[in-house]
């Protein structure tokens, strides 16, 4: 009976063209890429694909078959900040806003990047923020409070992860050491977590010249951090690009890989109610989805998923101007229309986002759920559940 839906569905499958979505409703994830827009709602996307494309305009993203929604509140608010949404979405339990990778007793729960890694295949973090940040500590470490951030850098190679890449230096070195940027590093048990990671192994880049020089073919541990904190804009190396080499990397393990990508200051620039930068990294992670899904319509058997930790800054998008001195705006379609934004807060907002998807049991996230559903749904894809 197996054999016969498996047979219908390759079949449908094949009617349609659509080789990337094959292996989707019948067998599992050999790789997992999970995108997170940190603050990214419905509104950021309408203004990312009217700067891109036009009023009827789609970003890549959009390209993918299946959209949902998701709720993202914490277990004690119902505005969540990004340490509950990534323990939500990273080890599937609801959390206090604050706690990273622990349940709301705060005892520790393992992550998906842990099982992935247990399963032998290879993971990895990628972010504009500096590493040890909510999101990605969520991924990698267990602390009561997300600003303990040397010790989440701590825990975070403790976790030996194939590959990280972003900003956040600073929690990497003791504080009588610069290391690549301007600023000193912010541990004060003297430890330079970066070198004793060389000496494990790991390749270490801080600039794009030697960030571009790194083969991924003969690279199996990568350390990239190219700034103290966040990453400056224009980000460089773009998302897209640290996306590239990630993949390439990983992807070198036949067990297949986890990879967890975050625009981290889509959040940043909502919070500052500025609508330009928003949508910048709005566009910058439409760029490295792209990436992705090029590299899953070749590889295939790889689950992609596209969705936000919360929304940030209530953003309300009009074709005609409130007037209001506050306002964002005229922004430009391509095919010369104009629109305008305007902001309810410049705090995070208890919205549903949206969650985009393709590969196996991309099926899944359609409908409204819960964040912890993202958990759930890698678990499976990855055969731990
Ligand atoms: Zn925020």
């Amino acid at each position: 009976m197996k054999s016969i839906v498996t047979l219908i569905l390759l079949c449908s499958v094949f009617i349609s063209g659509d080789s990337v979505a094959a292996p989707a409703q019948v067998g599992s994830a050999r790789n997992v890429v999970l995108f997170v827009g940190d603050g990214m709602g419905v509104g950021h996307l309408k203004a990312a694909r009217w700067v891109a494309a036009g009023e009827h305009g789609k970003l890549s993203m959009d390209a993918m078959p299946v959209s949902g929604m998701l709720s993202t509140h914490s277990s004690d608010s119902p505005v969540t900040d990004s340490a509950a949404a990534a323990t939500a979405m990273a080890a599937g339990v609801k959390t206090k806003n604050g706690a990273i990778a622990m349940d709301e007793l705060l005892v520790s729960v393992p992550t998906i990047l842990e099982i992935a890694a247990a399963t032998g295949r290879s993971v990895g973090l990628v972010t504009t923020t500096p590493m040890a940040h909510a999101t990605p500590a969520a991924f990698a470490a267990h602390v009561e409070n997300r600003k303990a951030m040397p010790e989440i850098a701590r825990q975070m190679l403790v976790a030996e992860p194939d590959l990280l890449l972003g900003g956040g230096e600073d929690e990497f070195l003791p504080s009588d050491q610069t290391g690549c940027h301007p600023q000193p590093g912010e541990r004060d048990d003297g430890r330079d977590l970066i070198a004793e990671a060389v000496a494990e192994g790991y390749l270490h880049v801080c600039d794009k010249t030697a960030f571009d020089a790194v083969d991924p073919h003969a690279t199996s541990r990568l350390l990239g951090f190219f700034s103290d904190e966040g990453m400056k804009r224009p980000f460089s190396p773009s998302l897209a690009e640290m996306t590239t080499k990630a993949i390439n990397m990983l992807s070198t393990n036949r067990r297949g890989f986890f990879l967890m990508v975050e625009a981290g200051q889509i959040d940043w620039a909502s919070h500052d109610n500025d609508a330009g930068n928003a949508i910048a990294d709005t566009l910058g992670l439409d760029e490295a989805v792209e990436v992705a899904r090029k590299f899953a319509a070749e590889a295939g058997e790889t689950l992609v998923i596209v969705t936000a930790d919360h929304e940030t800054g209530g953003m309300r998008v009009t074709r005609t101007s409130s007037g209001k001195p506050d306002e964002d705006g005229p922004f430009w379609m391509p095919n010369g229309g104009v629109f305008y934004i305007n902001w309810s807060t410049t705090r995070h907002t208890p919205l549903d986002v949206p969650v985009i998807s393709q590969g196996p049991l991309s099926d899944r996230f359609a409908g409204e759920n819960d964040n912890t559903h993202v958990f759930k749904v890698m678990a499976s894809a990855l055969g731990a559940e």
